[in-house]
Protein backbone atom coordinates (compact mmCIF):
# COMPACT_ATOMS: atom_id res chain seq x y z
CA UNK A 1 0.00 0.00 0.00
CA UNK A 2 1.75 3.45 -0.58
CA UNK A 3 0.66 6.39 1.27
CA UNK A 4 -0.41 9.56 -0.26
CA UNK A 5 -0.04 12.81 1.68
CA UNK A 6 -3.25 15.19 1.94
CA UNK A 7 -1.03 17.89 0.13
CA UNK A 8 -0.04 18.58 -3.10
CA UNK A 9 3.88 18.04 -4.41
CA UNK A 10 4.36 22.16 -3.94
CA UNK A 11 2.48 22.32 -0.76
CA UNK A 12 0.41 25.22 -1.96
CA UNK A 13 -3.32 22.87 -1.31
CA UNK A 14 -4.18 20.73 1.24
CA UNK A 15 -6.95 17.84 -0.14
CA UNK A 16 -10.25 18.60 1.17
CA UNK A 17 -11.52 15.12 -0.04
CA UNK A 18 -13.04 12.62 3.34
CA UNK A 19 -10.43 10.42 2.56
CA UNK A 20 -7.90 9.29 0.15
CA UNK A 21 -7.55 5.69 -0.32
CA UNK A 22 -4.88 3.31 -2.28
CA UNK A 23 -6.39 0.66 -3.38
CA UNK A 24 -4.50 -2.88 -3.70
CA UNK A 25 -5.70 -4.65 -6.59
CA UNK A 26 -7.64 -3.68 -9.67
CA UNK A 27 -10.98 -5.24 -8.16
CA UNK A 28 -10.89 -3.43 -5.05
CA UNK A 29 -10.46 -0.22 -6.99
CA UNK A 30 -13.52 -1.67 -8.90
CA UNK A 31 -15.52 -2.23 -5.72
CA UNK A 32 -14.26 1.15 -4.13
CA UNK A 33 -15.64 3.20 -7.42
CA UNK A 34 -18.90 1.30 -7.85
CA UNK A 35 -19.77 2.29 -4.36
CA UNK A 36 -18.89 6.06 -3.73
CA UNK A 37 -20.78 9.04 -4.02
CA UNK A 38 -18.25 11.26 -5.25
CA UNK A 39 -15.00 10.01 -6.07
CA UNK A 40 -12.00 11.96 -8.05
CA UNK A 41 -8.46 9.85 -9.20
CA UNK A 42 -5.37 11.19 -7.93
CA UNK A 43 -2.22 10.90 -9.29
CA UNK A 44 1.51 12.03 -8.48
CA UNK A 45 -0.13 15.16 -6.30
CA UNK A 46 1.75 17.60 -8.76
CA UNK A 47 -0.83 19.79 -10.19
CA UNK A 48 -1.02 23.61 -8.35
CA UNK A 49 -4.65 23.93 -8.00
CA UNK A 50 -8.08 22.07 -6.46
CA UNK A 51 -8.67 20.12 -10.15
CA UNK A 52 -7.77 16.46 -8.32
CA UNK A 53 -10.10 17.49 -5.34
CA UNK A 54 -13.34 16.46 -4.05
CA UNK A 55 -15.12 16.47 -1.02
CA UNK A 56 -15.68 12.61 -1.48
CA UNK A 57 -12.73 9.86 -1.29
CA UNK A 58 -9.12 10.65 -4.03
CA UNK A 59 -8.83 7.48 -5.14
CA UNK A 60 -5.17 6.76 -5.94
CA UNK A 61 -3.58 3.51 -8.48
CA UNK A 62 -0.12 3.63 -7.23
CA UNK A 63 -0.32 0.39 -5.29
CA UNK A 64 -1.20 -1.16 -8.64
CA UNK A 65 1.71 -2.87 -10.99
CA UNK A 66 2.93 -0.78 -13.75
CA UNK A 67 3.17 -4.01 -16.03
CA UNK A 68 4.60 -2.53 -18.78
CA UNK A 69 3.19 -4.84 -22.13
CA UNK A 70 4.73 -3.31 -25.13
CA UNK A 71 3.64 -4.52 -28.85
CA UNK A 72 5.72 -3.87 -31.47
CA UNK A 73 3.88 -4.66 -34.65
CA UNK A 74 1.49 -1.62 -33.20
CA UNK A 75 4.46 0.71 -32.04
CA UNK A 76 2.46 1.00 -28.26
CA UNK A 77 3.34 0.59 -25.01
CA UNK A 78 0.65 0.22 -22.73
CA UNK A 79 0.99 0.88 -18.86
CA UNK A 80 -0.73 1.21 -15.25
CA UNK A 81 -2.04 4.71 -15.37
CA UNK A 82 -0.31 5.68 -12.03
CA UNK A 83 3.27 4.87 -12.98
CA UNK A 84 5.23 7.16 -13.35
CA UNK A 85 6.80 8.91 -16.77
CA UNK A 86 10.56 8.29 -15.87
CA UNK A 87 9.84 4.26 -15.29
CA UNK A 88 8.09 3.90 -18.59
CA UNK A 89 10.98 5.75 -20.15
CA UNK A 90 13.44 3.48 -18.29
CA UNK A 91 11.75 0.02 -19.99
CA UNK A 92 10.80 1.25 -23.09
CA UNK A 93 14.88 2.73 -23.22
CA UNK A 94 15.95 -1.11 -22.24
CA UNK A 95 13.81 -2.04 -25.14
CA UNK A 96 15.36 0.08 -27.80
CA UNK A 97 11.87 2.40 -27.71
CA UNK A 98 11.43 5.33 -26.75
CA UNK A 99 8.46 8.03 -26.54
CA UNK A 100 8.52 11.14 -28.72
CA UNK A 101 8.77 13.60 -25.62
CA UNK A 102 8.49 14.24 -21.99
CA UNK A 103 7.68 16.86 -19.67
CA UNK A 104 10.32 18.65 -17.43
CA UNK A 105 10.36 15.85 -14.88
CA UNK A 106 9.89 12.47 -15.33
CA UNK A 107 8.27 12.19 -11.14
CA UNK A 108 4.67 12.76 -12.84
CA UNK A 109 2.49 9.83 -13.48
CA UNK A 110 1.34 8.93 -16.86
CA UNK A 111 -2.46 9.22 -16.20
CA UNK A 112 -2.21 12.58 -14.38
CA UNK A 113 -0.36 13.95 -16.70
CA UNK A 114 -1.91 13.60 -19.99
CA UNK A 115 -5.53 14.46 -17.98
CA UNK A 116 -3.95 17.66 -18.16
CA UNK A 117 -2.61 18.21 -21.35
CA UNK A 118 1.11 18.47 -19.79
CA UNK A 119 3.37 18.95 -22.37
CA UNK A 120 7.45 19.48 -23.12
CA UNK A 121 9.17 21.25 -25.90
CA UNK A 122 9.46 21.32 -29.59
CA UNK A 123 8.81 22.84 -32.42
CA UNK A 124 7.12 19.61 -34.12
CA UNK A 125 6.58 17.91 -30.66
CA UNK A 126 2.52 17.46 -29.73
CA UNK A 127 1.92 17.19 -25.91
CA UNK A 128 1.98 13.81 -23.96
CA UNK A 129 -1.29 13.49 -24.12
CA UNK A 130 -0.96 13.54 -28.18
CA UNK A 131 0.87 9.79 -28.16
CA UNK A 132 -2.27 8.16 -25.93
CA UNK A 133 -3.77 5.41 -28.37
CA UNK A 134 -6.03 3.67 -25.75
CA UNK A 135 -7.57 3.87 -22.34
CA UNK A 136 -8.73 1.77 -20.34
CA UNK A 137 -10.94 3.21 -16.96
CA UNK A 138 -13.39 2.61 -14.23
CA UNK A 139 -16.74 3.67 -15.21
CA UNK A 140 -19.09 4.98 -12.46
CA UNK A 141 -20.55 1.56 -11.94
CA UNK A 142 -17.42 0.09 -11.06
CA UNK A 143 -16.93 -1.64 -14.52
CA UNK A 144 -14.00 -1.44 -16.97
CA UNK A 145 -13.89 0.40 -19.79
CA UNK A 146 -11.62 0.07 -23.02
CA UNK A 147 -11.31 3.31 -25.02
CA UNK A 148 -9.63 2.08 -28.84
CA UNK A 149 -7.50 4.02 -31.08
CA UNK A 150 -10.34 4.11 -33.51
CA UNK A 151 -12.93 4.97 -30.68
CA UNK A 152 -14.28 8.81 -31.64
CA UNK A 153 -14.52 9.57 -27.90
CA UNK A 154 -11.03 8.92 -27.43
CA UNK A 155 -9.84 12.43 -28.40
CA UNK A 156 -12.58 14.22 -25.79
CA UNK A 157 -11.38 11.33 -23.03
CA UNK A 158 -7.46 11.83 -23.15
CA UNK A 159 -7.18 15.32 -21.50
CA UNK A 160 -10.19 14.18 -19.25
CA UNK A 161 -9.03 16.20 -16.14
CA UNK A 162 -10.40 13.11 -14.18
CA UNK A 163 -14.23 13.69 -15.11
CA UNK A 164 -14.21 10.13 -16.90
CA UNK A 165 -13.11 8.39 -13.53
CA UNK A 166 -9.82 6.24 -13.10
CA UNK A 167 -7.58 5.46 -15.64
CA UNK A 168 -5.96 2.10 -15.05
CA UNK A 169 -4.24 1.62 -18.25
CA UNK A 170 -2.63 3.44 -20.65
CA UNK A 171 -1.49 2.81 -24.11
CA UNK A 172 1.03 5.27 -25.84
CA UNK A 173 2.74 5.34 -29.17
CA UNK A 174 6.27 4.84 -29.01
CA UNK A 175 9.33 4.84 -31.70
CA UNK A 176 12.73 3.08 -31.75
CA UNK A 177 15.12 5.10 -29.22
CA UNK A 178 17.18 7.74 -30.28
CA UNK A 179 20.07 9.68 -28.55
CA UNK A 180 20.54 13.21 -27.95
CA UNK A 181 22.81 15.58 -26.49
CA UNK A 182 21.44 19.58 -24.13
CA UNK A 183 23.10 22.08 -24.64
CA UNK A 184 23.34 25.35 -22.08
CA UNK A 185 23.45 28.61 -23.32
CA UNK A 186 23.33 32.31 -21.73
CA UNK A 187 21.88 35.79 -22.57
CA UNK A 188 20.08 35.67 -25.92
CA UNK A 189 18.87 39.13 -26.77
CA UNK A 190 15.04 39.80 -26.44
CA UNK A 191 15.51 41.75 -29.54
CA UNK A 192 17.12 38.33 -31.38
CA UNK A 193 14.28 36.69 -29.66
CA UNK A 194 11.55 38.41 -30.80
CA UNK A 195 13.09 38.78 -34.54
CA UNK A 196 13.69 35.36 -34.93
CA UNK A 197 11.53 33.53 -32.71
CA UNK A 198 11.09 30.65 -35.37
CA UNK A 199 15.25 30.31 -35.77
CA UNK A 200 15.62 30.59 -31.97
CA UNK A 201 13.24 27.53 -31.34
CA UNK A 202 14.07 25.61 -34.83
CA UNK A 203 17.95 25.28 -33.06
CA UNK A 204 16.57 21.77 -31.63
CA UNK A 205 14.37 18.95 -31.63
CA UNK A 206 13.49 20.60 -28.10
CA UNK A 207 14.74 23.78 -26.95
CA UNK A 208 13.28 25.72 -23.71
CA UNK A 209 13.97 29.08 -22.73
CA UNK A 210 14.37 30.48 -18.86
CA UNK A 211 14.54 33.81 -17.52
CA UNK A 212 12.76 36.62 -15.32
CA UNK A 213 11.17 38.99 -17.33
CA UNK A 214 13.50 42.45 -16.24
CA UNK A 215 16.45 40.26 -17.41
CA UNK A 216 18.38 42.32 -19.82
CA UNK A 217 18.68 39.36 -21.95
CA UNK A 218 16.95 36.06 -22.15
CA UNK A 219 19.12 34.39 -18.69
CA UNK A 220 19.20 30.56 -19.72
CA UNK A 221 18.61 28.65 -23.41
CA UNK A 222 18.73 25.45 -23.28
CA UNK A 223 19.04 23.13 -26.46
CA UNK A 224 18.36 19.11 -26.64
CA UNK A 225 19.09 18.26 -30.10
CA UNK A 226 19.46 14.63 -32.02
CA UNK A 227 22.95 13.31 -32.03
CA UNK A 228 21.51 12.07 -35.62
CA UNK A 229 21.35 16.18 -36.91
CA UNK A 230 23.14 19.09 -36.67
CA UNK A 231 23.66 21.07 -33.69
CA UNK A 232 23.86 24.85 -33.70
CA UNK A 233 26.64 26.20 -31.98
CA UNK A 234 26.45 29.22 -29.56
CA UNK A 235 27.43 31.63 -32.56
CA UNK A 236 24.52 30.84 -34.78
CA UNK A 237 22.74 31.88 -31.64
CA UNK A 238 23.98 34.87 -30.82
CA UNK A 239 24.50 33.28 -27.52
CA UNK A 240 27.50 32.49 -25.04
CA UNK A 241 27.81 29.04 -23.82
CA UNK A 242 27.48 28.54 -20.13
CA UNK A 243 29.53 27.73 -17.54
CA UNK A 244 30.07 25.40 -14.71
CA UNK A 245 28.61 21.89 -13.68
CA UNK A 246 24.90 20.94 -14.59
CA UNK A 247 23.00 21.18 -10.95
CA UNK A 248 22.78 17.77 -9.13
CA UNK A 249 19.22 16.96 -10.00
CA UNK A 250 19.39 17.77 -13.51
CA UNK A 251 20.15 15.49 -16.65
CA UNK A 252 23.64 16.28 -17.55
CA UNK A 253 24.19 19.00 -20.16
CA UNK A 254 27.35 18.77 -22.88
CA UNK A 255 26.92 15.01 -22.84
CA UNK A 256 25.64 12.44 -25.42
CA UNK A 257 22.77 9.90 -24.00
CA UNK A 258 19.92 8.32 -24.52
CA UNK A 259 16.36 10.56 -25.02
CA UNK A 260 14.72 9.77 -21.25
CA UNK A 261 18.62 11.11 -19.64
CA UNK A 262 18.03 14.34 -22.16
CA UNK A 263 14.72 15.15 -22.57
CA UNK A 264 13.84 15.68 -19.04
CA UNK A 265 15.19 18.82 -17.13
CA UNK A 266 15.20 16.79 -13.88
CA UNK A 267 16.60 13.27 -12.87
CA UNK A 268 14.01 10.81 -11.31
CA UNK A 269 16.14 9.93 -8.64
CA UNK A 270 16.41 13.18 -7.30
CA UNK A 271 14.42 16.30 -6.21
CA UNK A 272 13.15 18.32 -8.72
CA UNK A 273 13.02 22.15 -9.36
CA UNK A 274 12.56 24.04 -6.09
CA UNK A 275 9.78 22.11 -3.86
CA UNK A 276 8.25 25.03 -2.04
CA UNK A 277 6.85 27.14 -5.45
CA UNK A 278 3.23 27.86 -6.95
CA UNK A 279 3.33 26.99 -10.69
CA UNK A 280 1.36 29.07 -13.16
CA UNK A 281 1.26 28.43 -17.49
CA UNK A 282 -0.22 30.08 -20.34
CA UNK A 283 -0.16 28.34 -23.85
CA UNK A 284 -0.89 31.11 -26.17
CA UNK A 285 -0.97 30.76 -30.18
CA UNK A 286 1.82 30.91 -31.81
CA UNK A 287 1.50 33.97 -34.19
CA UNK A 288 0.39 35.93 -31.14
CA UNK A 289 4.15 34.59 -28.97
CA UNK A 290 6.10 38.13 -29.46
CA UNK A 291 2.89 40.15 -28.23
CA UNK A 292 2.77 37.82 -25.67
CA UNK A 293 6.39 38.59 -24.50
CA UNK A 294 6.40 42.12 -24.70
CA UNK A 295 2.92 42.44 -22.84
CA UNK A 296 5.08 40.40 -19.93
CA UNK A 297 7.86 42.15 -20.51
CA UNK A 298 5.89 45.50 -19.56
CA UNK A 299 4.75 44.15 -16.16
CA UNK A 300 8.00 42.61 -15.87
CA UNK A 301 8.67 44.45 -12.12
CA UNK A 302 5.65 42.90 -10.13
CA UNK A 303 6.08 39.40 -12.03
CA UNK A 304 9.67 39.20 -10.91
CA UNK A 305 8.85 40.10 -7.09
CA UNK A 306 7.50 36.53 -6.93
CA UNK A 307 9.07 34.64 -9.45
CA UNK A 308 12.17 32.27 -9.57
CA UNK A 309 12.01 31.30 -12.81
CA UNK A 310 9.80 31.61 -16.27
CA UNK A 311 10.27 28.97 -19.47
CA UNK A 312 9.30 29.38 -22.93
CA UNK A 313 8.63 26.21 -24.73
CA UNK A 314 6.68 25.65 -28.03
CA UNK A 315 4.12 22.61 -28.49
CA UNK A 316 2.58 21.19 -31.94
CA UNK A 317 -1.46 21.44 -32.44
CA UNK A 318 -3.04 18.39 -31.47
CA UNK A 319 -6.72 17.50 -32.16
CA UNK A 320 -7.99 16.63 -28.69
CA UNK A 321 -10.58 18.38 -27.29
CA UNK A 322 -9.18 19.92 -24.02
CA UNK A 323 -5.88 20.01 -24.58
CA UNK A 324 -4.43 24.02 -24.42
CA UNK A 325 -2.80 23.26 -27.82
CA UNK A 326 -5.78 22.31 -29.30
CA UNK A 327 -6.06 23.24 -33.25
CA UNK A 328 -2.98 25.39 -33.11
CA UNK A 329 0.79 25.03 -32.43
CA UNK A 330 1.26 27.24 -29.47
CA UNK A 331 4.09 28.97 -27.15
CA UNK A 332 3.90 27.83 -23.25
CA UNK A 333 4.69 30.79 -21.38
CA UNK A 334 5.41 29.21 -17.38
CA UNK A 335 6.02 30.63 -14.19
CA UNK A 336 7.88 28.90 -11.09
CA UNK A 337 7.08 31.26 -8.20
CA UNK A 338 8.41 31.26 -4.93
CA UNK A 339 5.52 29.78 -2.61
CA UNK A 340 4.47 32.92 -1.52
CA UNK A 341 0.39 32.46 -2.30
CA UNK A 342 -0.53 36.28 -1.13
CA UNK A 343 2.42 37.47 -3.76
CA UNK A 344 1.04 35.22 -7.17
CA UNK A 345 -2.58 36.05 -6.05
CA UNK A 346 -1.58 39.76 -6.53
CA UNK A 347 0.17 39.11 -9.81
CA UNK A 348 -1.85 36.22 -11.33
CA UNK A 349 -4.59 39.04 -12.64
CA UNK A 350 -2.56 41.07 -14.21
CA UNK A 351 -0.79 38.36 -16.20
CA UNK A 352 -4.16 36.94 -16.98
CA UNK A 353 -5.34 40.16 -18.06
CA UNK A 354 -2.13 40.87 -20.73
CA UNK A 355 -2.43 36.93 -22.09
CA UNK A 356 -5.99 36.44 -22.36
CA UNK A 357 -7.01 38.90 -24.65
CA UNK A 358 -3.78 37.09 -27.04
CA UNK A 359 -6.48 33.83 -26.76
CA UNK A 360 -4.36 32.48 -24.11
CA UNK A 361 -5.15 28.83 -22.90
CA UNK A 362 -3.91 28.43 -18.94
CA UNK A 363 -2.67 24.70 -18.28
CA UNK A 364 -5.16 22.61 -16.44
CA UNK A 365 -2.69 21.41 -13.69
CA UNK A 366 -1.12 25.18 -12.72
CA UNK A 367 -3.07 27.60 -10.85
CA UNK A 368 -5.05 30.29 -13.10
CA UNK A 369 -8.55 32.21 -12.60
CA UNK A 370 -9.80 32.20 -15.52
CA UNK A 371 -13.74 30.83 -15.53
CA UNK A 372 -16.11 28.59 -17.75
CA UNK A 373 -17.09 31.70 -19.24
CA UNK A 374 -13.84 32.76 -20.49
CA UNK A 375 -12.62 29.47 -21.29
CA UNK A 376 -15.72 27.75 -23.21
CA UNK A 377 -15.07 30.02 -26.29
CA UNK A 378 -11.54 29.34 -26.47
CA UNK A 379 -11.94 25.14 -26.64
CA UNK A 380 -14.05 24.52 -29.91
CA UNK A 381 -15.24 21.27 -28.43
CA UNK A 382 -15.57 22.14 -25.16
CA UNK A 383 -20.02 21.80 -25.59
CA UNK A 384 -18.98 18.35 -26.67
CA UNK A 385 -16.75 17.50 -23.92
CA UNK A 386 -19.38 18.47 -21.38
CA UNK A 387 -21.87 16.08 -22.85
CA UNK A 388 -19.44 12.94 -23.25
CA UNK A 389 -19.01 13.45 -19.46
CA UNK A 390 -22.50 13.71 -19.02
CA UNK A 391 -23.19 10.69 -21.12
CA UNK A 392 -20.40 8.92 -19.28
CA UNK A 393 -21.05 10.18 -15.83
CA UNK A 394 -24.51 11.36 -16.01
CA UNK A 395 -25.37 11.59 -11.49
CA UNK A 396 -21.77 13.46 -11.34
CA UNK A 397 -19.95 10.99 -9.45
CA UNK A 398 -16.48 12.54 -11.11
CA UNK A 399 -17.40 15.83 -10.85
CA UNK A 400 -15.87 18.75 -8.53
CA UNK A 401 -16.32 22.26 -7.80
CA UNK A 402 -13.15 23.07 -9.70
CA UNK A 403 -15.02 21.41 -13.17
CA UNK A 404 -18.01 23.49 -12.79
CA UNK A 405 -16.11 26.72 -12.31
CA UNK A 406 -13.55 26.59 -14.80
CA UNK A 407 -15.35 23.88 -17.97
CA UNK A 408 -19.04 24.52 -16.62
CA UNK A 409 -21.65 21.55 -16.47
CA UNK A 410 -23.56 20.24 -19.09
C1 LIG B 1 8.12 20.37 -10.63
C2 LIG B 1 7.02 20.27 -11.65
C3 LIG B 1 7.34 20.32 -12.99
C4 LIG B 1 6.33 20.25 -13.96
N1 LIG B 1 6.69 20.28 -15.28
C5 LIG B 1 5.74 20.28 -16.22
C6 LIG B 1 6.09 20.30 -17.61
O1 LIG B 1 7.26 20.22 -17.97
N2 LIG B 1 5.09 20.39 -18.51
C7 LIG B 1 3.78 20.45 -18.16
O2 LIG B 1 2.93 20.58 -19.02
N3 LIG B 1 3.41 20.36 -16.84
C8 LIG B 1 4.36 20.26 -15.89
N4 LIG B 1 4.00 20.15 -14.56
C9 LIG B 1 2.58 20.00 -14.24
C10 LIG B 1 2.18 18.51 -14.19
O3 LIG B 1 2.70 17.82 -15.30
C11 LIG B 1 0.67 18.36 -14.23
O4 LIG B 1 0.06 19.05 -13.20
C12 LIG B 1 0.23 16.87 -14.18
O5 LIG B 1 -1.16 16.81 -14.39
C13 LIG B 1 0.60 16.23 -12.87
O6 LIG B 1 0.35 14.86 -12.92
P1 LIG B 1 -0.02 14.09 -11.56
O7 LIG B 1 0.13 12.64 -11.79
O8 LIG B 1 0.76 14.67 -10.45
O9 LIG B 1 -1.56 14.44 -11.44
P2 LIG B 1 -2.38 15.03 -10.19
O10 LIG B 1 -1.87 16.39 -9.88
O11 LIG B 1 -2.44 14.06 -9.10
O12 LIG B 1 -3.82 15.18 -10.89
C14 LIG B 1 -3.99 16.02 -12.02
C15 LIG B 1 -5.25 15.61 -12.78
O13 LIG B 1 -5.11 14.32 -13.32
C16 LIG B 1 -6.19 13.51 -12.88
N5 LIG B 1 -5.69 12.16 -12.68
C17 LIG B 1 -4.62 11.77 -11.94
N6 LIG B 1 -4.50 10.43 -11.98
C18 LIG B 1 -5.50 9.98 -12.75
C19 LIG B 1 -5.95 8.68 -13.16
N7 LIG B 1 -5.32 7.55 -12.80
N8 LIG B 1 -7.03 8.60 -13.96
C20 LIG B 1 -7.69 9.70 -14.36
N9 LIG B 1 -7.32 10.95 -14.01
C21 LIG B 1 -6.26 11.08 -13.21
C22 LIG B 1 -6.67 14.13 -11.58
O14 LIG B 1 -8.01 13.80 -11.30
C23 LIG B 1 -6.51 15.60 -11.91
O15 LIG B 1 -7.62 15.99 -12.67
C24 LIG B 1 4.97 20.16 -13.58
C25 LIG B 1 4.66 20.09 -12.20
C26 LIG B 1 5.66 20.12 -11.26
C27 LIG B 1 5.32 20.01 -9.81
Amino acid sequence: MVSVDRDNWGGNVHYRAAQIAAPETLEEAQRLVASSAKIRPLGTRHSFNRLPDTDGILIHLGSLPPDPVIDTDAMTVTVGGATRYGVVARHLEDNGLALHNMGSLPHISVAGAISTGTHGSGDGLGSLSSAVRGLQLIGPSGDLIDIGADDPALPGMVVGLGAFGPITRVTLAVQPSYRMRQDAYLDLPWQRLTDDLDAVFAAGYSVSLLTRWTAPAVEHIWVKSLVSGPIASADQLGVRPAPGDTPDNMNPFGVEGPWCACLPHFRLDRVPSLGAEIQTEYLVPRDRAVEAIGALRAIGEPIDAVLAMSELRTVAADELWLSPATGRDSLAIHFTFHRDPEGVARVLPEIEARLLPLDARPHWGKLFHAGADVLAGRYPRMADWRNLVAGHDPDGKFANNFLEHHVGGS
